[in-house]
């Protein structure tokens, strides 16, 4: 029997026009740099992607033309954010961060017609452009030297000319809530990448759950600092959440350094800031050499890659910043976990379920498979790879405008379950625990060694920066780790001693034998550690 309820599709447009009127007085900062930030209400907001719908549409976007945006963290991007969606058009998020054939790849692939770009990205545009033949129309935003696009065949357009003197309000078509809203690619670190297109219906219901008290609880009285680039899986969702939350943001644009974050937080005191755990290790690290005022700061979430819990005390212990871990995916948009504890645990257990990557939220379902195919229990001890399933989960992978979506079988089970790739531990009260990636666990012997746990030790030794584990091919064993330090400016600590240090948190069989010190790790195209580039250059790290 079918319900009484109306059926009212769940729309980007939903989430403009309620952000832009009920909340209109709510604002998006955008930190320029020099002198005051730019500030701009959700309400005028609302009236710039209406304008920004009307000049697309004068270009021809369609509804399901792909629309590319090559933008930093500001205003303009979230008015493309909004105005794209809710025309029926697909907000395509470009990573400035790939290497430029991977870029160019990946516009052709979605065949981008358009890409909104800002004005300091285009020297990484402008020598692509002979490669995409696809793209008619290049939408500059902010300054930068245009002349480069000179005597390309797209034509040019200026942001604030082309949605000057057009209507402050568009007819935002009713659409399917499960027609495709935004299209992100993953970094392709195996094969080239993939998009995963994300529907109105998932947007929604993840903005939602980004704004539940179990997530990150944003309401109209909150200032969000995405930091994660709006670039990488729609900044975690914050930009959509936030709007409908009526949680003003804090954009930082290109200014992604220690010393302009510090002072952004200081000025605007936002509430809430996410980005990955590098990031935040370099705010520590300035923020524990220079101290400023983030007492504004109640919530700093961490994710993308496994949160030291060094790093989680030291914002808490030095700064009075809670930590909150998460762990996503950009197949699942990316919410999939996060660690709030469970209420009235002592401290010392607190800890240690902060560490975790978190809860499941009820919209995700997971499951833990073993190295047979078969079904492990939840009780935190049992490690198999990680199976969800959920309304904001991908089922496929985008074949492109002419092919058919793609269900590769390492990526999805044959009942439909995405498979995450990554390898853990769920407790029977639903906390998962991640060991590490299948692809850079360290198989030594038949056992496994997790390198992300060996990291958090490593990484807690006061003269160590960072500490990246990878796998090393050894005859005896099969694998073997290899440890990557970055020490502090000035020491001179022997891997004798650091092995030491190790040897007094995990098992002797598990100690690295082979010992590299870096200037730094090498990092992916969103800040992750570069294990890839580890193997391959540091292969022979030196012997203790
Ligand atoms: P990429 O594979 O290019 O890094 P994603 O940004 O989608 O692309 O990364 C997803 C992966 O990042 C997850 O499968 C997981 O391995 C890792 N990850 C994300 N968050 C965490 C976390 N909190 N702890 C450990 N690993 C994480």
């Amino acid at each position: 029997m079918l319900s009484t309820m109306q059926d009212v599709p769940l729309t980007v447009s939903r989430i403009l026009t309620h952000g832009s009127t009920v909340h209109g007085g709510s604002e998006v900062i955008t930190w320029t740099g020099e002198g005051e930030p730019q500030r701009r209400s959700f309400a005028e907001v609302g009236r710039r992607a209406a304008r920004l719908a009307h000049a697309l549409r004068d270009l021809g976007a369609a509804e399901g033309s792909v629309i590319g945006t090559l933008m930093w963290n500001n205003a303009e991007h979230l008015e493309a954010y909004l105005a794209i969606p809710s025309m029926g058009s697909v907000l395509h998020t470009l990573n400035l961060r790939l290497p430029p054939e991977q870029l160019a790849w990946i516009v052709n692939h979605a065949e981008d017609r358009t890409v909104i770009i800002n004005g300091s990205l285009i020297p990484l545009l402008a020598p692509l452009l002979s490669q995409l033949p696809t793209l008619e129309h290049i939408v500059v935003a902010g300054p930068g030297d245009r002349s480069v696009l000179e005597g390309a065949r797209a034509r040019v357009h200026d942001y604030e000319e082309l949605i000057a003197g057009r209507p402050e309000s568009f007819d935002w078509p009713e659409i399917d809530e499960r027609e495709a809203a935004a299209l992100c690619y993953t970094s392709g670190t195996t094969g080239d990448p993939k998009g995963v297109l994300y529907s109105h219906r998932s947007l929604y219901l993840h903005s939602l759950q980004v704004n539940t008290a179990e997530a990150f609880a944003l309401g109209s009285g909150d200032i969000a600092l995405p930091v994660v680039p709006m670039f990488h899986v729609n900044a975690w969702g914050l930009p959509h959440a936030a709007f409908m939350a009526g949680a003003s943001l804090l954009m930082p644009d290109r200014f992604l350094q220690p010393v302009p974050l510090a002072e952004m937080i200081e000025t605007v005191r936002p509430t809430i800031g996410a980005a990955v755990p590098t990031i935040w290790q370099g705010l520590l690290a300035e923020l524990d050499a220079r101290p400023r005022d983030v007492a504004s700061l109640h919530t700093v979430v961490i994710g993308g890659s496994a949160c030291p819990p060094v790093l989680m005390r030291g914002f808490q212990e030095r700064h009075g910043v809670r930590v909150v871990h998460a762990w996503g995916m950009t197949e699942t948009s990316p919410l999939g976990t996060v660690s709030h504890p469970p209420a009235g645990v002592d401290e010392e257990a607190e800890w240690t379920y902060r560490a975790t990557q978190g809860r499941f939220p009820a919209s995700v379902e997971a499951r833990l498979i073993g190295p047979d195919g078969e079904r492990l229990p939840w009780d935190g001890a049992a490690a198999g790879e990680l199976e969800i399933r959920g309304p904001w989960i991908a089922g496929a992978y985008y074949g492109g405008a002419h092919g058919e979506t793609l269900r590769p079988e390492d990526k999805f089970s044959p009942d439909g379950w995405l498979r995450t790739g990554d390898v853990g531990t769920i407790t029977p009260d639903g906390y998962l625990m991640l060991t590490d990636r299948a692809k850079d666990v360290i198989k030594s012997g038949g056992e496994w060694i997790s390198s992300v746990e060996l990291e958090g030790h490593l990484m807690a030794h006061p003269d160590v920066v960072e500490a990246a584990v990878v796998a090393v091919p050894d005859e005896k064993w099969g694998e073997r780790p290899l440890a990557t330090v970055v020490l502090a400016e000035g020491v001179s600590t022997g891997y004798a001693e650091l092995k030491a240090f190790l040897g007094e948190r995990i098992a002797r069989w598990q100690l690295p034998e082979r010992w590299t010190v870096i200037p730094s790790v090498p990092k992916t195209s969103v800040g992750k550690f570069d294990k890839k580039v580890l193997r391959r250059q540091y292969a022979d790290g030196e012997l203790d």
